[in-house]
């Protein structure tokens, strides 16, 4: 059986401890792999190493850091396809999902080649008489990054790029169910120019994750994950006087407004609803359509189109519309929920819960579920199910719609649908939710603007990749500065002031 171990120092290294998690095939059911988890003495020792690492790589020149990560790209390119295959035999994500997955994050880096001008300081002349003044950006030395696993490719990155980029080294702990990437990042990092040890990934589970958290040395932590898990990393990284942004789960909300363009809307809820299986932080996994006749003709538009949803493996073809969920416990869970819809009244209106793919018997897939009639207080309206169900809430009017996602404990992303630019206006500076989309399901920001949700999807300030991810991972030092001049007003040079 393969065995995954740990990334210190440049090289391969050996878990001690004994103790390893399955990593399967999600298509299959099968454990393809062992996955050792660390100890706080293995993840101190890899801390203390980065340490050493890092005050060299802190002082190099950022030009010559955003050429590692020029070079960086060059090998993501190449090794494309490598990592996306790695990907998806690992996630059970769809081919072209895995390849996109990549260059989400891929882009993050290519922005992170600007580092020599996001890391430019800011300077006053003559603050006062004969003083100058200037501020500078510095890294803040160690860092870790803790993933989740339903990007195993670009969050690490949105971590990694930012962070090295600005001259600290990382500590990154993925997750355990999809951890080869990372891995294989990190050898491509070293390809690039990294130097060993900017760069350690610990494989881990919450032992290691306490040994980030409660260690002296790292600086900041910047965690993707649950939402009771984020809250637990951004109270415990705070008690330690760490810096934390800690990005949680979501229930994102599509409301449709009875003008808009009822195909262009239902096509964008089966992509944004049923994508990589609704394994994605910003997956629409709440429709809001305002009013009976705009619900119904939105309904009658769905069914057929979910129907035809095409569910299998990955290595199916790129014409399989989402695979597998990611472990039997995330299939069992999804089903508990939808059965608790049923139970607490919502339509079921398209029920995957008998789907089954001959050949694939054991493996996560979990048929497409719609439910209409949907009321606040049931729990597959509260919880994210994080799964290919969406829920149909029906609204009265606009207000009561906005009013629902607004009050959704959850703020990472939602879309309006309307050809009303005055509505479209008033929902984007109303709501208090961080992406928001104008006809456009899945608004997720380019990775020069910056990505983070509001409420219980984000804990802690500043967002993810763009200009914020720089402040995020550096420190600004502010020099006032003084020197003695011989120059006498009106340009005269004195010697004797200068005695
Ligand atoms: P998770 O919270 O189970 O795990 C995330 C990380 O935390 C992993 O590295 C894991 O090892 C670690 N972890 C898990 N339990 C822990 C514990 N008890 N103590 C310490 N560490 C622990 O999340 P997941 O299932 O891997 O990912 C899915 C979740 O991530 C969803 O809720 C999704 O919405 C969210 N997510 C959010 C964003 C965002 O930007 N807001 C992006 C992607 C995913």
């Amino acid at each position: 059986m393969k065995e995954i171990h740990h990334w210190i120092d440049g090289k391969e290294v050996k878990g001690t401890s004994g103790r390893f998690a399955d990593v399967y095939n999600p298509a299959t059911g099968e454990v393809q792999a062992k996955l050792a988890l660390a100890t706080k003495a293995e993840l101190d020792a890899a801390v203390d190493s980065a340490a050493k690492a890092q005050i060299a790589w802190g002082s190099t020149n950022p030009q010559k850091r955003a050429r590692v990560m020029m070079k960086f790209v060059d090998l993501l390119n190449r090794d494309m396809d490598k990592l996306a295959e790695a990907l998806s035999s690992e996630h059970g994500k769809t081919f072209p999902d895995a390849k996109g997955d990549v260059q989400r994050g891929l882009e993050v880096i290519e922005f992170c080649i600007g580092a020599p001008h996001l890391l430019k300081g800011e300077y006053t002349d003559s603050a006062g008489t004969g003083i100058d003044m200037y501020s500078m950006r510095q890294p803040l030395g160690v860092v870790a990054g803790i993933t989740p696993f339903n990007f195993p490719a670009m969050i690490p990155l949105w971590k990694m790029g930012p962070a090295l980029a600005a001259g600290n080294a990382m500590i990154l702990k993925p997750s355990e169910r999809d951890p080869s990437v990372p891995m294989m990042l990190a050898k491509l990092l070293q390809e690039a120019g990294l130097p060993n040890g900017i760069l350690q990934v610990v494989n881990g589970d919450k032992e290691s994750v306490d040994a980030i958290l409660d260690s002296p040395v790292i600086q900041a932590v910047g965690f993707v994950g649950s939402t009771p898990i984020a809250q637990y990393i951004y109270e415990r990284a705070a008690a330690t006087g760490k810096r934390a942004q800690c990005f949680g789960g979501a229930k994102n909300h599509m409301i449709i407004m009875p003008d808009a363009d009822l195909d262009q809307a239902a096509d964008a809820l089966v992509g944004a609803g049923y994508g990589a299986a609704g394994e994605r932080c910003m997956a629409i996994s709440v429709a809001v359509p305002v009013g009976e006749k705009t619900a119904d003709a939105l309904i009658e538009k769905l069914v057929p189109r979910i129907e035809k949803l095409k569910v299998g493996p990955w290595t199916a073809g790129d014409d399989v519309d989402y695979g597998p969920v990611v472990t039997k416990a995330a299939k069992e869970n999804i089903h508990r929920l939808v059965q608790s819809g049923v139970d607490q009244g919502a339509e079921l209106v398209v029920d995957g819960r008998d789907f089954s793919l001959q050949g694939y018997e054991d493996g996560f897939f979990v048929g497409p579920h719609l439910f209409d009639r949907v009321t606040p207080d049931m729990d597959i309206y509260k919880t994210e199910i994080f799964g290919p169900v969406l829920s149909t809430i029906r609204a009265g009017n606009y207000e009561e719609a906005i009013g629902l996602a607004m009050n959704h404990e959850y703020g990472n992303g939602t879309a309006i649908f309307t050809r009303d630019g005055d509505a479209a206006r008033d929902f984007a500076n109303r709501i208090n939710i961080g992406m928001v989309g104008i006809n456009v399901p899945i608004p997720v920001p380019l990775a020069y603007h910056t990505f983070g949700g509001w409420k219980k999807s984000g804990f802690g300030d500043l967002n993810q990749h763009g200009p914020d991810a720089f402040r995020f991972y550096t420190r600004t030092k502010t020099v006032t500065a003084r020197w003695p001049s011989g120059i006498k007003e009106g340009g005269e040079f004195n010697f004797k002031a200068m005695d």
